[in-house]
């Protein structure tokens, strides 16, 4: 992943005083609707909350999972490549022990967002449709327990990525339970037959770590070298473990078929298949975000790059009232967005509202 330029800014701002109060707090608007329900409380979920807060409007995020739902299933031992500072939120302050931070204390520092602003989080609930029209949407929920409910809201905004959506291999076996599109930790797989299926920075950290810990790892990949998004300092590594023999790769490969104990790749010209030992596969290839609540509220979408159709400038989609935010607006490519630069899109979104009822952005805004 490469930084951004055009979106970035310096997040430098003192961190705000506790959230002004709402026109629902002041009395002066029907609670029981919110200016802006979020939908998926990531990182820029978080940050389109905390944005709403202190530009005075009311909110409400919705997530499926637990909060920062994507980064609780990231490898567990892995550092952000991003330093602190710009991962932060509105200004408040990421203090961590070592230059990048950890995927546990990013998560700890999440909560900490959520808390100071004091963000409506509800978690564990799935937004599975979206009604109405801007001044008065619908979001119709489905709880884990079942409980089915609905938030009304005048605004809101889609910020629900797409980690957890993997692009499958879409072949025999897949579905067997030796299978994972995660990787968590390495301990698992010591003194197994481990395939890493992709050639992007996922499968080359994780195939490291194995062989590190003692997995026997092949790497397989259609391509003829690694994704361009490789981290340049993990590079020597993998080429050097490649060189002596101690990860073996099946470059311009791909996975035919998966069974109990191999696995069968084809070679992508010749369409030659070998066989292999193997106890685990782990589909390291990638994910694109799920087009339904988007195509059910009408949100064009490209067809070739994913990106849903939407103004730059305030991330309103062509149906008015509707927003997005994050990851999602990089369609296929999360290499083009990622927290560095979609903490600012909630921003821009609060602006436009705030700019939309003839209210003045709060200083810093
Ligand atoms: C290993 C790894 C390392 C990374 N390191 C960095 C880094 O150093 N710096 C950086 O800037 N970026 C990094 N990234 C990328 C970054 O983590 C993502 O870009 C970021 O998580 C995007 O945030 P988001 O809020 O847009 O989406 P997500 O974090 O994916 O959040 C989307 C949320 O929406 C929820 N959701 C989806 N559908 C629904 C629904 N229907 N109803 C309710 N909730 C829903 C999901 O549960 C999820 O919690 C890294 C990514 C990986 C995989």
């Amino acid at each position: 992943m490469t930084p951004s330029t055009s979106t970035t800014r310096p997040d430098r701002s003192t961190p705000s005083t506790p959230p002004p109060r709402t026109r629902e707090e002041a009395g002066g608007a029907d609670p029981t609707v919110v200016d802006m329900a979020v939908v998926g409380a990531g990182p820029c979920g978080i940050a389109a909350g905390a944005a709403a807060r202190r530009a005075g409007l009311s909110t409400v995020l919705v997530d499926r999972g637990p909060l920062c739902a994507s980064v609780v299933d990231y490898p567990w031992y892995m550092s952000f490549f991003s330093t602190p500072e710009k991962l932060e939120v509105e200004g408040l302050p990421f203090v961590t022990a070592e230059k990048n931070a950890t995927r546990r204390e990013a998560l700890a520092y999440y909560r900490r967002v959520a808390e100071y602003f004091e963000l409506p989080v509800r978690l564990h609930e799935t937004v599975e449709a979206v009604e109405g029209r801007e001044g008065d949407f619908r979001l119709r929920t489905r709880r884990d327990s079942g409980r089915e409910d609905e938030i009304r809201a005048r605004r809101i905004v889609l910020a629900i990525g797409g980690f957890h959506r993997p692009n499958l291999l879409d072949v025999p076996g897949e579905d067997l339970p030796k299978v994972s599109h995660w990787y968590g930790e390495a301990h698992p797989y010591w003194k197994k037959d481990v395939l890493v299926v992709g050639g992007s920075n996922s499968a080359v950290e994780a195939s490291l770590e194995l062989f590190r810990t003692g997995a026997r790892v092949t790497m397989v990949h259609f391509g003829s070298d690694f994704d361009p998004g490789v981290k340049p300092w993990v590079l020597p590594d993998i080429r050097n473990r490649l060189e002596k023999g101690e990860i073996r790769m099946f470059w311009h490969h791909r996975v035919a078929r998966i069974e109990a104990e191999e696995v069968v790749l084809r070679e992508e010209d010749s369409g030659q298949t070998r066989t292999l030992a193997n106890d685990r596969v782990l589909a390291l290839t990638g994910w694109r975000p799920d087009p339904k609540l988007l195509r059910s509220l009408g949100v064009p979408v490209d067809p070739d790059t994913g990106v849903p159709e939407h103004d730059p400038e305030t991330f309103e989609t062509p149906i008015p009232g509707v927003h997005i935010a994050g990851v999602l607006a990089a369609g296929y490519d999360a290499n083009r967005i990622f927290i560095e630069n979609g903490r600012w899109h909630g921003r821009a979104i609060a602006r436009a509202i705030l700019a939309d009822s003839g209210q003045a952005a709060p200083a810093g805004n």
